[in-house]
């Protein structure tokens, strides 16, 4: 077990909501499910909840004048406010529902940067984002003659901040970043670009897909303009993500998608948008994943986000102890302390592909590629790499199993 002193959270108790986990694969495998960066897992109150609406309190929202339909808008409208107070942004009409983290940006990249970057404008985005934060911005330089430049990484996988200041020149608009990294696991200073990106005139998008599972997510102390994540990276369905954007900003973009809801009015010569955040929420939105992101957040909070952040630090730091023993391991990224319950490596002399296929024939998912990272594997010189990823349902004999599988791979591969 790691150093580290054991905080107040009892992972046994929790598994216990999560039916999943209890899985046996191949038999006789039980499941150790470490891919938790890709996706998590449902609690049973999320699924409940899901069921307990589709048989129950499910209609379309903002629409019928009738019983059933502002019973699913209370409920989804009530999942708008409790993902207000888990960001603590100022005001409900900021909380935008979005497909995902890669919708939320997206959008940002369509309204706000069709609208404001022209040639020669310049977007920064940082050496280690996900391809959701870098091919949006690549789009719209396509579309708009703008530059895109990164802020490069170090060695050991922290943002090489001291080039930010050379980086920052007036035709900087928007330093799009993630503030964890979903492959090295590094937890970026958030306050201090946002600060210096402000001070050089540009706006600030933080990437919280990673950040939004593990701890506090807080866009006024970040004091963003833009915060994207995902649903269903923190327990909560898939196909719902959340764009926070600040309502002087979203006031002034013009609408992304066109359709039913986000309209005010519509004539056969044109159409006047709806308010916030209507404008942006055009079609049917993600009803019931919506609502299960309300009860996904509130299952988190009542075992607390430091809680969930300091159990998956403990587990970090144990992954690299019982790795490091395991012998032929390349970490990549700062020392567990920096990073976000994310262990990414190689094996040596072992297809990352084939380190995977060998640990799934012992229940153990972990990920492996180039998690959508591709600009960043090069930079660290692989063509892909092996991701272990930790959640506060994960225990230390998971850990343990994973050295396990990698001592068997190495035995495979006579290594
Ligand atoms: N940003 C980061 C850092 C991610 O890790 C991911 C998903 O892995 C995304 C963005 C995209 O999230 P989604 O696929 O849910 O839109």
């Amino acid at each position: 077990m790691a150093s580290t002193d054991a905080p107040p959270l009892d992972a046994n108790r929790y598994r216990q909501d999560f039916p999943i986990l209890s899985s046996v694969l191949h038999g006789d495998q039980p499941l150790v499910y470490l891919d938790n960066a890709a996706t998590t897992q449902r609690p049973r109150c999320v699924i409940e909840k899901i069921v307990e609406v589709y048989e129950r309190q499910y209609a379309n929202v903002h629409r019928g004048i009738h019983w059933l339909s502002d019973q699913s808008t209370d409920l989804f409208e009530e999942a708008r406010e409790k993902t207000r107070r888990f960001i603590n942004a100022p005001l409900r009409e900021e909380v935008i529902f979005t497909t995902g983290a890669t919708g939320a940006i997206n959008l940002v990249a369509r309204s706000w940067g069709d609208a404001n970057l022209q040639a020669g404008d310049e977007i920064l985005v940082t050496e280690m984002e996900h391809h959701s934060n870098l091919v949006p911005w690549h789009q719209l330089a396509e579309r708009s003659g703008c530059r895109v430049k990164f802020i490069p990484i170090t060695d050991e996988g922290r943002l090489d901040l001291e080039q930010l200041p050379a980086l920052l020149t007036e035709k900087t608009k928007l330093v799009a970043f993630t503030a964890v990294s979903n492959v090295l696991g590094t937890i970026n200073p958030v306050v201090e670009i946002v600060e210096q990106a402000h001070q050089a005139g540009a706006l600030a998008l933080v990437d919280a897909a990673q950040s939004a599972p593990h701890g506090r997510n807080d866009v006024q102390a970040w004091n963003a303009d833009f915060v994207a994540f995902s649903g269903h990276k923190m327990l909560a369905p898939s196909g719902v993500g959340i764009l926070y954007g600040r309502a002087s900003l979203l006031d002034a973009m013009p609408p992304f998608l066109g359709g039913g809801s986000m309209i005010h009015r519509v004539t056969m010569d044109g159409f006047e948008p709806a308010e916030l955040p209507a404008k942006f929420e055009a079609g049917t939105p993600p009803i019931v994943s919506a609502i299960g992101l309300g009860a996904a957040i509130d299952y988190l909070e009542d075992i607390g986000v430091d809680n969930i952040h300091h159990y998956a630090q403990m587990l970090t730091q144990q992954a690299h102890d019982v790795l490091e023993e395991v012998g032929g391991v390349r970490f990549f990224g700062p020392p567990p302390a920096e990073k976000a319950g994310i262990v990414s490596f190689t094996l040596e002399g072992i297809h990352a592909h084939d380190v995977a296929q060998i640990l799934d024939q012992y229940g153990v998912a972990i990920r492996a590629g180039h998690h959508c990272a591709m600009p960043l594997h090069k930079r660290l010189g692989v063509a892909a790499s092996n991701r272990a990823s930790f959640y506060f349902y994960n225990t230390p004999e998971e850990i343990d199993a994973l050295a396990d599988g990698l001592r068997a791979a190495k035995r495979v591969f006579r290594r």
